[in-house]
This record gives structure tokens, C-alpha cells and sequence, in this order.
């Protein structure tokens, strides 16, 4: 049986104090339904024992360390992390049910490269920079040597989903620690693993205690909610769902603590008739179905140019049923909720192309929280399902005819997450991709990432931008020096 562990000050284990010490909820495996371990359950004791240890770890050596210490701590975090990557990839697949490829080609390397990508982005970044007053622009009499330094927020919560566990929690945890920060994370209920095995390594690399610490849990009325509604926490750099970010906004608010937030989406991808046909049915097929479409960058809308749309509709529905080595929904209640929207779309007229239920593989799949991959036409934009974040995968398409029409579609929601552009022509890509109503706008392929890119989403999709020096401006607070000369 796994056992996730708390890891506060240092130490790991529930707080001694904590009333709520020997509460457990169990650790499910999505692939068949069963009982495979136990996750301790923070109650306020634990939660207010790791943001003390955290705030006592900036007042105490962590506080003192330069960004070249900084830069060295990350590098041995990241050395850690590979050094025991199986057993990283075997706990991210087995929390998530992901295919273990792709845990061991996505989500591993991911969370080494972030910690990596922090450590060198330290370098380009001196903490100071000098200027010095320009006449005409100073108020007052007088010249002055004006300088900037960056300071560190404080204590950080970070708090992640389960989709990309470790991925998410070290976009976050990385930036944070570069910049100095203490951090308290709360990972997902539903994957607790990795995060141990993060503060393990963390640990062994030899941080003080307290600059790192980790407490497991619920959200609402639990750990999730105990940590970021709390008056010790400086920031609060989430990643989940857009109604869970306008919770924790809510009680954020009574502290002014400032939010870094990704959020959910209802990715649109436009497929124009003088596209590449086969990258852009490859590229969808990918869009819409890595990890089961539990990916915020997924597609789930589809506009394709009328006179090609009957041809990638067909191909589409053909790869998507040709499809076997995909993984489950994260829970139950996922897979639950991800059908009630196919039985949804049905309801409100959709055709569906391919899929639609439940799979059948005659093994202990059958027991667990798969669904078909599903291809839908048919809906208008007022559907619920058009304009829903389903996460699950699901993707529907619908034609269109002109450029601007297009656009419109793909603006035409709440969210603003990611979009891809499928064109040969290059003006019309560049005329397109700025007028689309989101953070990223791929053309001609998905998820290709640079990690100093500024990530993030607009409208109901997030609150700021992380990725590269994007995410040391949030985690730092530039304050002004100024000395009259
Ligand atoms: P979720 O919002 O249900 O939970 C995310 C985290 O928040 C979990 O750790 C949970 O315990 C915690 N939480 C829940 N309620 C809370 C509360 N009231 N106060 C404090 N913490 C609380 O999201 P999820 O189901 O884990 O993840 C799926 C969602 O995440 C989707 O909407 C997806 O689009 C989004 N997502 C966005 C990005 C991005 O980069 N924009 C990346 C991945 C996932």
C-alpha cells in the first residue's frame, strides 16, 4: 500500500498536534477501481504548523541564501528527481492512470527541466540593477541614484490538480524557491505521490527545513482552503479549475493576497481548407485525446472550412476509434461527469461520430474509469456542451466559412486558454493567431512549449502569466531604492 506523507519543517509525518493527525482518505487506482493506498487528511493544525515553518525558514538560513545558492539547491533537486526517475514515472502513471510513456516522456522530464529552467534563468537576472535619474522625469530637486532590488513574497501556497501532478506543482514550486520564496504546496487529493517523492528529494538535497513543505488534502472546507485562506500565506499560485480559482479568490481577498492563477479551458482549433490535412487530423487527434483530453491545453471545440470539413470529420472519427492505449478519467465521479456531458450532447443534438461511452476490454480496465475518446458534430454554439469545459476526451466539430467567421467562433467563450491555427498560408496565420481571444495560439501544431514563453490564459482562464522571468515577477516584488547623490 502507498502512504503519502505530510512533509512540514523538514520533518515528515503529520503534526504531533493535529487533531485531525490520523485521518486518511483512500488513494484509488484509476485503472481498475482499487484501493491502493492511504493519503493523511491536514487539518488546520498541520496546515498552520507548515506555513509557521515556512516563514521561520525565511527569517532563518533560507531567507539568507543568495541566487547562486538558490541556483545550486534547484540544480540538486533536479538531480534528485532524475537520479530516481522510474520510480517517479511508476508513481505519476499509477496515480493517474496515464500511460506510463507518457508520464516517463511527459511529466518527469518536465518537472526536471523546471527546476533547471529556474536555475539558469537565475543567471540572466541580477537582483539589482542601477539607474540614474533622467532630468525631466524627476519630481523634487536633486539627483539620485535609483535602484531596484527584488524581494521575495514571503510564505507561497501553491496549490495543483491532478492532471500533470508533479509537472504543475514544480512549474510553480521551482519560480518560487529561485526567487527565494518559502513555499507550502497542497497537491491534488487524487495524486499525492509524486509530491512525496519530491519532498524527499528536497529533502536529501539538503534545503532548510521549511523552505519546502508539504501538506496533503482536500479543497474546499479542507487542507486547499485552510492554506490559502490563511492570513500567514503572502501568495497563492494555483493551478485547477476557474470556479475553484474564484473561490479561493474570494477568501484571498480578505488578506489582499496577491493570485497567480491557470485556470480551465474550451480550446478552440481552427482548420482552414488550405491546411496540411494530415498534420492538422495528426495534430487534433493529439489536441483532443493525450491524457484522455485532461490536459487544460486540450481542444474541445473543432472549426474546420466547410469544403474539407466532411473529409476530416471522417478521418478524425477514424483515428479516434482506432484509438487503444489511453488511460482513464482521474476518479469516478470524473468519468461520471465526463458522460453525463456525452448523454448531454446527445440530448442536445449532436451526431456523435465516434465513441460516446463506455470502452470494453475484457480485463480490469473494465472495472476502472475509462471512456471513449469522442468525436461530435451537430451542436450550435448555445449548447452547454460547446461552452462547458469538459475535460475529458471529447471534441466536437462544427464548419465554418470565412476567416472572420472563424474567429468569431473561436472567441465566442468564456475562456482563453490556448488555440491552434491550421494554414498553409502564412499571412493569414499571422493575421488570425493575434485576433484569437487567447494566452497561447499555436499554429500548425499543439503543445510545443518554451519554457521562458509566457504562459497563461485570459477571460475565465487565469489571472497572470507564469513561464520563464514571467513567473520570478509574480513570485518577487520589485521595491525602488532611491539615494540622493
Ligand atoms: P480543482 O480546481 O478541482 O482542484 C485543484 C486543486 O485545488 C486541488 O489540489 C484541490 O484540492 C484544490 N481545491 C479545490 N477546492 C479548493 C478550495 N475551495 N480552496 C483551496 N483549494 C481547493 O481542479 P482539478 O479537477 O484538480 O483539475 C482540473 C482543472 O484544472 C480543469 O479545469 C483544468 O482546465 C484546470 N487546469 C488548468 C491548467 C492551466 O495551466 N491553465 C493546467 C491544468 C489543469
Amino acid at each position: 500500500m502507498k502512504t503519502a506523507r505530510h512533509y512540514v519543517g523538514g520533518a515528515f509525518g503529520p503534526a504531533p498536534s493535529d487533531g485531525t493527525a490520523i485521518r486518511t482518505f483512500p488513494l484509488v487506482d484509476p485503472v481498475d477501481g482499487t484501493v491502493v493506498g492511504k493519503v493523511p487528511e491536514a487539518g488546520h493544525e498541520t496546515v498552520d504548523a507548515a506555513v509557521a515553518a515556512a516563514r521561520g525558514a525565511l527569517d532563518g538560513p533560507w531567507g539568507n541564501t543568495g541566487p547562486e545558492e538558490r541556483a545550486a539547491a534547484l540544480r540538486r533537486i533536479a538531480d534528485g528527481i532524475e537520479a530516481r526517475f522510474d520510480e517517479f514515472a511508476d508513481a505519476e502513471a499509477g496515480d493517474t492512470g496515464k500511460p506510463r510513456g507518457l508520464a516517463a516522456t511527459v511529466d518527469i522530464p518536465r518537472a526536471i527541466g523546471n527546476f533547471r529552467a529556474y536555475a539558469e534563468l537565475l543567471h540572466g537576472r541580477p537582483e539589482t540593477s542601477y539607474t540614474t535619474a533622467v532630468p525631466g522625469w524627476s519630481t523634487g530637486t536633486g539627483k539620485a541614484l535609483n535602484y531596484t532590488v527584488r524581494r521575495p513574497l514571503g510564505v507561497v501556497a501553491v496549490v495543483s490538480p491532478w492532471n500533470l501532478p508533479l509537472l504543475l506543482l514544480t512549474w510553480k514550486v521551482a519560480p518560487a524557491l529561485a526567487a527565494g520564496n518559502a513555499v507550502v504546496a497542497k497537491p491534488s487529493e487524487e495524486t499525492p505521490s509524486t509530491a512525496t517523492l519530491l519532498a524527499e528529494v528536497i529533502d536529501a538535497a539538503g534545503l532548510p527545513a521549511g523552505a519546502f513543505n508539504l501538506v496533503h488534502g482536500h479543497g474546499t472546507g479542507a487542507a486547499g482552503e485552510f492554506l490559502t485562506s490563511h492570513p500567514g500565506v503572502d501568495a497563492i499560485a494555483f493551478t485547477g479549475e476557474s470556479a475553484t480559482g474564484a473561490a479561493i479568490m474570494r477568501k484571498a481577498a480578505d488578506h489582499l493576497t496577491p493570485v497567480s492563477f491557470e485556470l480551465g479551458g474550451k480550446n478552440p482549433a481552427l482548420v482552414f481548407a488550405d491546411s496540411d490535412l494530415d498534420a492538422a487530423v495528426d495534430g487534433t487527434v493529439r489536441s483532443a485525446f493525450t491524457h484522455s483530453g485532461q490536459i487544460c491545453l486540450c481542444t474541445e471545440r473543432v472549426y474546420v472550412q466547410r469544403t474539407v470539413f466532411d473529409e476530416f470529420v471522417a478521418r478524425l472519427g477514424e483515428r479516434a476509434r482506432e484509438l487503444t492505449d489511453y488511460g482513464p478519467m482521474i476518479s469516478a465521479a470524473h468519468r461520471d461527469k465526463v458522460l453525463s456531458y456525452y448523454r448531454l450532447a446527445v440530448d442536445e443534438g449532436a451526431t456523435v461520430v465516434a465513441g460516446g461511452g463506455v470502452p470494453s476490454f475484457g480485463d480490469r480496465r473494465d472495472r476502472g474509469f475509462y471512456v471513449e475518446p469522442t468525436v461530435l458534430t451537430g451542436l450550435d454554439g448555445r449548447a452547454r456542451t460547446m461552452r462547458e469545459e469538459v475535460f475529458g476526451p471529447i471534441c466536437h466539430v462544427a464548419p465554418f466559412d470565412t476567416e472572420d467567421e472563424a474567429v468569431a467562433l473561436a472567441n465566442d467563450s468564456r475562456y482563453g486558454l490556448a488555440a491552434t491555427v491550421w494554414t498553409r498560408d502564412l499571412s493569414r496565420a499571422h493575421r488570425v493567431a493575434p485576433r484569437i481571444e487567447a494566452g497561447i495560439v499555436w499554429v500548425n501544431c499543439w503543445n510545443l512549449r518554451d519554457l521562458r514563453t509566457p504562459f497563461g490564459g485570459i477571460k475565465d482562464s487565469g489571472i497572470g502569466r507564469e513561464g520563464g522571468t514571467y513567473s520570478l515577477d509574480f513570485f518577487s516584488e520589485p521595491v525602488n531604492i532611491c539615494v540622493q547623490v
